[in-house]
């Protein structure tokens, strides 16, 4: 196999994106020699469209070659892969089982309903929907159900590692929603529960929602819930980070807590792109409602087949071992970074996220993850708490473990993994380093399957 160098050389896709269509041309010209083979098999595609097959098989390397640390992607399984591509992207089924708005559902009916029995028996809950499309859609369908425009909403804000959908002022639920925002303590970069109690009484919010998208510390589901309740609000746990934490005991559950939650099915859930909303059974019939016909249309059925398929998986002892393995890695990178003199928010992580701070270094967050992604590590810029920079140049990176996790690295891997994103955040704007970084990253990869992808032989 050639290096990763030559391939950068070759054109077509880079960490730049993509390039002119005859580089990409020029790509595939030599990947077809290789016989580099995406899994499951794309002759049809190849054939009819091989200038999409190309970017496909392209990605498909791209994923294989790098250490991905972004903290909200993984790898499915063959099987989920294999579920997404099937004709139930043909049926229209409008509607919950036994109540559509079509004929013909002889199939997806028993397709929708194994993946909602399994969504309660894996998370306990009473009621699960699993139609929304995506995490920011299952949100807005909670605002939908137990809110009117201009009443008030409570979440986490952004820079403190809040979701958009939280209520955040450029997203729409915070331009027709009131919201108001709470956020983390300076020393412990931690929730600070106190404000958002005196927040709570002072604001009255209708929906609480707790949880977020860059938060490294365990959420405490039952203080929130005692805060939801003294001010009648409903309480929304977002679990769409830790899901798959949750479902294999490596987190604690909302459930009992939170009489929504909501989550995406594709982060540490490892399941499709999609999501789903849980409830107890008094707060079900608002929450579908507003999925469908509030909000969405006809639910993507290969999706729901491929929730079921991730969900049987989540349900497995093995899972449970991948999800304690997915925060024993992230413990002992945080430990390494630690020793290397980065600054961590929170000083540590709880579950399968860091957030590096890059305040004390002389690089931003978005150079620095730049520089990572040449040198073959892939992560995302972010804002830390309390950030001295802009957000498009902020000065944290995040990292996740779920994705190397699945590919079979542990926390033994860790500190080469730490060393080399050191050295990575040094070298930026050396182009040579950073490739020869990049160079041993594929060749660790290598070493390490990857769903979906059967490198040549
Ligand atoms: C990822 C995420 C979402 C949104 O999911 P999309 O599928 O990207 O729309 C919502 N909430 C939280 C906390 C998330 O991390």
């Amino acid at each position: 196999m050639n290096s990763v160098r030559d391939w950068r050389a070759e054109g077509g896709i880079d960490h730049r994106g993509a390039k002119s269509r005859e580089s990409t041309a020029r790509l595939g010209a030599r990947q077809s020699l290789e016989a580099v083979v995406h899994e499951p098999a794309i002759p049809a595609l190849t054939q009819a469209d091989p200038e999409v097959a190309r970017l496909v098989q392209a990605e498909a390397r791209r994923q294989f070659e790098k250490i991905r640390l972004i903290a909200s992607e993984n790898y499915v399984s063959r099987a989920v892969l294999e579920a997404t591509g099937t004709v139930l992207t043909n049926k229209y089924s409008e509607g919950y089982a036994g109540r559509r708005y079509y004929e013909g559902q002889q199939v997806v009916d028993p397709v929708e309903t194994l993946a909602v029995e399994r969504a309660k028996a894996v998370f306990g809950v009473e009621h699960a929907n699993v139609q929304p499309y995506s995490g920011s859609p299952a949100n807005l369908a909670v605002y939908l159900a137990f809110m009117e425009p201009g009443d008030t909403v409570m979440g986490l804000a952004l820079p403190s590692g809040g979701h958009l959908t939280h209520g955040w002022g450029v997203s729409a639920t915070g331009k027709w929603f009131r919201s108001v925002q709470y956020g983390v303590r300076k020393e412990t970069g931690r929730v600070d529960l106190d404000e958002a109690r005196d927040l709570a009484r002072r604001e009255r919010p209708k929906v609480i929602f707790c949880g977020g998208t860059a938060i490294p510390r365990t959420i405490d589901f039952p203080a929130f819930a005692e805060i939801a309740r003294e001010v009648g609000a409903v309480l929304v746990a977002d679990i769409a980070h830790i899901a798959g934490l949750i479902a294999g005991g490596a987190h604690p559950s909302p459930v009992g807590h939170a009489q929504v939650i909501t989550t995406t099915t594709h982060k540490t859930l490892r399941g499709p792109r999609g999501a789903m909303i849980l409830s107890d059974a008094e707060h079900a019939k608002a929450v579908d409602k507003a999925v469908f016909p509030g909000l969405q249309g006809g639910p993507h059925n290969h999706t729901t087949a491929a929730i079921a398929v991730a969900l049987g998986e989540a349900a497995t002892p093995e899972f449970g071992t991948y999800a304690h393995n997915v925060v024993a890695n992230a413990k002992a990178l945080a430990a390494a970074l630690l020793q290397r003199g980065f600054d961590l928010v929170s000083g540590g992580t709880d579950n399968h996220l860091i957030l590096l701070d890059l305040t004390n270094k002389a690089i931003g967050g978005k150079p620095a993850a730049k520089a990572l992604d040449r040198a073959g590590i892939e992560a995302n810029y972010n804002t830390v708490p309390f950030d001295p920079r802009k957000p498009f140049d902020p000065s944290g990176v995040r990292l996740g473990t779920a994705a190397i996790t699945t590919r079979g690295l542990g926390p033994d891997h860790m500190p080469q993994v730490a060393a080399w994103i050191e050295a990575a955040v040094q070298a930026a704007g050396d182009e040579a380093t950073l490739d020869r970084i990049a160079a041993e990253v594929a060749e660790l990869m290598a070493a390490h399957p990857m769903p979906g992808w059967s490198p040549a032989v």
